[in-house]
């Protein structure tokens, strides 16, 4: 069984006094059923994870190069981000595929440097809205992650997002019936790429997630969590999130 993660992706959002709705949400869940992390700008990493240190949540990064150090101006390594307290490092978003021009192959190596780091990678595989019209949804998740999970990949240290890109930010997402085709089809594609150990790699949903939507969400079969952009700014709106994913794993 995977485990359950309520991850927050700050984006780049947050300055120093934005570490209170941070220290608000560990003192809401002291001790939760799930795993809890908040992922900051780099700015604020360190300094979030000294303020949750002790606490249950965790803090992550939101990207990472793929070297571990060197010429590479305004980048930051994995081993940066671990040293800067990080257990996490979301990988392959699709604002970083879109801005940055990530390719899988890019991907793949970030993925391969996160666990060089030690860091449990949050891969992200979603279909634009031109996609899913042209009944491509399936076919784009499926060769965003053979293209980018490293030869040898084991279930331990990979998290699997799932976002719609056409579902981030703009407060629409898919049917509970969507979500469940494709969260079934992307735990058949990591069967085949790494055997059993896939029943054990969290599968989130990422999109548009808010307390209204998420227990609908964390009902469907195969989702073992969410990761929330907008909705995980605020300790009260996250808080809601990560109960609703308590709740569920508590039926
Ligand atoms: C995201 O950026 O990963 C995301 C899911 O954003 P939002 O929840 O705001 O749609």
């Amino acid at each position: 069984m995977a485990r359950k993660l309520a991850a927050g992706n700050w984006k780049m959002n947050g300055t120093g006094a934005d570490l209170a709705e941070a220290r608000a949400l560990a003192e809401r869940h002291p001790s939760p059923s799930v795993e809890v992390l908040l992922c900051p700008p780099a700015t604020l990493i360190h300094r979030m994870a000294e303020a949750l240190s002790g606490s249950a949540v965790m803090t992550g990064g939101q990207d990472c190069h793929a070297a571990p150090k060197g010429a590479h101006t305004g980048d930051v390594s994995a081993e940066m981000l671990a040293e800067a307290g990080a257990s996490h490092v979301i990988l392959g978003h699709s604002e970083r595929r879109a801005d940055h021009d990530e390719s899988d192959a890019v991907v793949r190596v970030k993925v391969e440097a996160a666990r060089r780091a030690g860091l449990v990678a949050i891969l992200c595989v979603g279909e634009t809205e031109a996609e899913r019209d042209a009944g491509r949804t399936l076919d784009v998740v499926s060769t965003q992650l053979q293209g980018s999970l490293p030869t040898g990949t084991m279930a331990e240290g990979l998290v699997v997002a799932y976002e719609p890109v056409w579902a981030i930010g703009t407060g629409r997402t898919p049917t509970v019936a969507q979500i469940a085709e494709v969260h079934d089809h992307l735990r058949d594609e990591l069967a085949t790429a790494i055997g059993s150990g896939a029943r054990d790699v969290p599968l989130l949903y990422g999109g548009s997630v808010k307390p209204a939507n998420a227990a609908e969400i964390f009902a469907v079969a195969n989702v073992d969590g969410a990761l929330v952009g907008g909705a995980s700014l605020k300790a009260d709106d996250f808080s809601a999130i990560v109960a609703a994913l308590e709740g569920a794993v508590g039926e």
